[in-house]
């Protein structure tokens, strides 16, 4: 039997307005080599400056993750060259991670040991055409996080669950959007296999720069497969570094361990190092918001919503945040939930916009939902005024107060008469024993409970589906 074994490296590309050792701004520019200044194209005798945000965001990250916060913040040299990194090095963390020894719960479900998380700068992006590369130096300097975890995941899917749950936590704390559609979540995927003593019995194959989720996925189900068949055919393996071609979704080589580079590491002499103060680390935990995994927790426990719709609940903090006001102010979770699940997501998502945008703030929603319980409207009738509100920007109780259809919803009348059955047992005996008459009584209690608008036709055939039976 064997046992997989992955391991990855994940980088994000961090959310702040200026690069991480320069000025230049990190607002993602479509025109190429705008967001640039001397810095960036590394001209001589120009000093890198640290942007604050990054780090931390970085320590709150690293916080997060149940890291232990290194004392001081030093960054070091990476040394390689090739075009996108004009400098000839990378400023990196090597010597003290800003975080190292944390751990990730995933899904309640498995621990994701991380052994070290650290702040970084991206290089230039290159892009290859038929007889030459364009080089866009926007991407030179644009903060990065990477995390590394233990080789501790034992399928595709524990590693995908992972990376799912790490992307939600950066986009909940802000710290990244996480996007990988804007290329902004990239890994390097580390493979082997164990037998069932937990030794290993492929050498690790590193798959550098996966670019998304997907992408990750296919290539440790390709790369498992391919070293169990090396295995079985007593093909050798060796230590190697391959990339994952999207075309044929397999792993390629680049090259082996001996080939290895020697980046000779050195502390970067031009940034200041400076302490990492407790008071710092205490202002930082203050800013950490509540986290998906809990918020899902109480919504199941607490608030009884089935774990399909907590799911969808907590997956952006926005909605999340919004549902649990609805809850705060009084309406109840499950109806709250399905409204928010409901029409008001599928209405943000046509019209292309955030929750935050969304007109129908919550304490309108309620004056929706408390006609709705009391009665007042029908389901159907709520959903009109819903739209009827957005479209004219109005208060829905403008719209309410105007309405005095009757009730036609089969649903809320068939409530209200199941309630009064049950309040009524001695009435109900009565008309079963052959007082038929009494049979007014019930329609005229649906009518007082209404207030004289419960359509009577489908009253009457309501009732008698509960007294006739
Ligand atoms: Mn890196």
């Amino acid at each position: 039997m064997y046992k997989l074994v992955v391991g990855l490296e994940m980088h994000a590309e961090m959310k702040s307005k200026t690069k991480v050792f320069s000025p230049s701004s990190n607002i993602y520019n479509k025109i190429a080599n705008i967001n640039i200044n001397e810095i960036d194209l590394a001209f001589p005798g120009f000093l890198p400056s640290l942007n604050y945000e990054c780090v931390k965001k970085a320590i709150k990250m690293a916080l997060i993750l149940n890291c232990k916060i290194a004392d001081i913040m030093i960054f070091d040299r990476k040394n390689y060259y090739y075009p996108d990194l004009p400098k000839g090095y990378q400023i990196t963390q090597n010597t003290k991670p800003v975080g190292i020894n944390g751990c990730l719960r995933v899904n309640n479900k498995f621990d994701v040991e991380i052994l070290d998380i650290h702040l970084e700068e991206d290089a230039a992006a290159l892009d290859h055409l038929n007889t030459f590369s364009l080089i866009d130096y926007n991407r030179a300097g644009v903060p990065l996080l990477e995390v590394v975890t233990a080789p501790c995941m034992h399928s595709a899917d524990e590693a995908i669950a992972f990376l799912e749950t790490m992307c939600r936590i950066y986009k909940y704390t802000d710290i990244s959007e996480a996007d990988t559609k804007k290329g902004q979540i990239r890994c390097d995927v580390n493979v082997n296999l164990q037998d069932e003593n937990g030794n290993f019995i492929t050498p690790k194959v590193e798959i550098k720069n996966v670019n998304s989720l997907a992408n990750v996925k296919n290539a440790i189900l390709y790369e498992e497969k391919r070293q169990i068949l090396a295995l079985e055919n007593n093909e050798e393996l060796f230590q190697e570094t391959r990339r994952f071609d999207e075309k044929t979704g397999t792993t390629i080589h680049m090259r082996s361990k001996a080939d290895a580079v020697d980046y000779k590491y050195f502390v970067e002499p031009n940034i200041p190092q400076f302490v990492i103060t407790q008071k710092l680390i205490n202002e930082i935990k203050e800013t950490i918001p509540v986290l998906a995994d809990s918020r899902k927790e109480k919504y199941i426990t607490d608030y009884n919503i089935d774990e399909y719709n907590a799911n969808i609940l907590v997956k952006d903090i926005d909605i999340a945040n919004y549902f649990e006001k609805c809850v705060e102010i009084g309406i109840n979770p499950n109806m709250a939930a399905n409204y928010v699940n409901g029409i008001i997501t599928s209405y943000i998502n046509e019209q292309g916009i955030s929750i935050k945008d969304f007109y129908l703030k919550e304490e309108y929603l309620k004056q929706i939902v408390d006609k709705q319980i009391e009665g007042v409207i029908s389901s159907k009738q709520a959903k009109e005024i819903f739209y009827k509100s957005l479209e004219k920007k109005e208060e829905p109780k403008n719209f309410i107060s105007n309405e005095n259809k009757q009730i036609s919803d089969e649903n809320i009348i068939n409530e209200i008469v199941n309630n009064i059955i049950n309040n009524h047992e001695k009435e109900v005996i009565e008309y079963q024993n052959g007082r038929t008459n009494i049979f007014d009584f019930f329609v005229g209690q649906v009518m007082k409970e209404t207030k004289g608008k419960a359509n009577p036709i489908l009253t009457k055939e309501i009732i008698h589906k509960y007294l006739d039976k």
